[in-house]
This record gives C-alpha cells, structure tokens and sequence, in this order.
C-alpha cells in the first residue's frame, strides 16, 4: 500500500468533516456569539466537534459533522431538505433532533428540551451533551454580553436539568458536565 495514499474510508472521513465545517462557517458568516467580544459564530459548533472528540474520544464522523452542523436549523436558513442533500438523512435527522422548535415561545421551548432529551438518540444525545458544555464553559469564560448572576444561575440549572436526563449516554463527557456545572456563580 503506498503510505502517502490514506485508506479510502480516513479520506471519506476527512472529505465529510471538512465540507460540515465549510458549510457550517458559511451559513454562520454574519453570525457572533452573544459574548462582549462577539466572537465569531463558527467557533461554537468546532469547539463542540473538539470536546466531542479530545475529551469525550468520539470517534464517530456522523456524530462529529452533526455536531458542526447542530446550529444550522436552528439559527440559519438552512432546511433539512438543504442538510439531507448535502450530507444524507442520518446526519440531517439528528441536527433536527438538537433543534428548538422556532415559533415556540423561550420558555416552552426550554422545557420542551428537558422533556425530549430522554428520548433522544444516543448521537444527539452526544451532541446536545458538548453543547451543554460548551455554553456552561462559555458562561464561565464569556458570559453573553448584560446577563445578571441570576440569569447565569438560571441557565447552569436548567442545562443540568437536560444533562439529568441524559446520563448515561457517555460517563466521561457527563462528568465533564458535572465539573463545569460545580463552578456555578
Ligand atoms: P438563550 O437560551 O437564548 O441564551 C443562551 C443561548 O445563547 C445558549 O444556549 C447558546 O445557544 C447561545 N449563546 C450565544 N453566545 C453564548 C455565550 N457567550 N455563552 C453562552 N451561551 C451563548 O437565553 P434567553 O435569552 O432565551 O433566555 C432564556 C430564558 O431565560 C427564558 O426562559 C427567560 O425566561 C429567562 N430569562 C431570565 C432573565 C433573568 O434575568 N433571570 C432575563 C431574561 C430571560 P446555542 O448553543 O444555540 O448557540
Ligand atoms: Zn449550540
């Protein structure tokens, strides 16, 4: 085997994760994250594809574009129908199972997640985990711009509550949870 050629399913790989990125970067391009800095949208999805893969050891590329990909229904005007084309149903349907239903009201909507993550699949579920992560971390690092210490408290409880109903999905990345959830303001 020439070693410079890579094994056809590590290029499928590659080729999968480096057009979820480009795709997720371009539909987020005028996108900022609600921090003081704005930093730009696209890091969120690619710090979830790295906690997924360095700290939870997911190797799972369906998992990983997916995770890229988590925003894109919910924050673009990307449709499923868009997602199913470019990347196939698998990925298209578990971005779909990590997004709030739009039209619903913040607060029902924020129940709504409690209520369906237990009947999530295991790869949204993997998904919805690092995003939880994330945005605990986030709220650590780079609280969204005016947010009250009530505001902050509010939110690290109720991501906890989603993360309560998905234990045991990966016992790593829910203690990774539970050690960003013990910094709570
Ligand atoms: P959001 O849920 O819209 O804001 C948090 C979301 O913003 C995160 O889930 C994350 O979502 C995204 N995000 C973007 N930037 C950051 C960042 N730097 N750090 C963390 N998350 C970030 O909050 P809402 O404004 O909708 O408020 C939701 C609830 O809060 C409502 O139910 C409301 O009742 C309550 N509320 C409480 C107030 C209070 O003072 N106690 C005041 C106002 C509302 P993603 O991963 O999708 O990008
Ligand atoms: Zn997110």
């Amino acid at each position: 085997m020439d070693l410079l050629e890579p094994p056809d399913t590590a290029s499928a790989t590659t080729d999968l994760i480096l057009r979820a990125v480009a795709f997720a970067a371009h539909k987020h391009r005028d996108q900022r994250r609600k921090d003081t800095e704005a930093s730009p949208y696209i890091n969120h999805p690619i710090e979830l594809a790295h906690v997924l893969w360095d700290e939870g050891g997911v190797r799972d590329p369906v998992v990983i574009a997916a995770a890229l990909l988590h925003d894109t229904l919910e924050d673009t005007e990307t449709s499923w129908q868009e997602l199913r084309g470019e990347f196939g149903e698998e990925i298209a349907d578990i971005v779909l199972e990590v997004t709030d239903t739009k039209w619903l009201d913040k607060k029902v909507r924020k129940r709504l997640q409690v209520a369906r993550a237990r009947h999530s699949s295991e790869r949204a579920r993997l998904v919805k985990l690092a995003d939880k992560i994330c945005n605990v971390r986030d709220l650590g690092t780079r609280a969204p711009k005016g947010w009250s210490l009530e505001r902050k408290r509010e939110y690290f409880d109720w991501a906890k509550e989603v993360v309560d109903r998905l234990r045991g999905t990966h016992a790593e990345l829910e203690r990774r949870f539970d050690e960003v959830y013990a910094l709570k303001p």
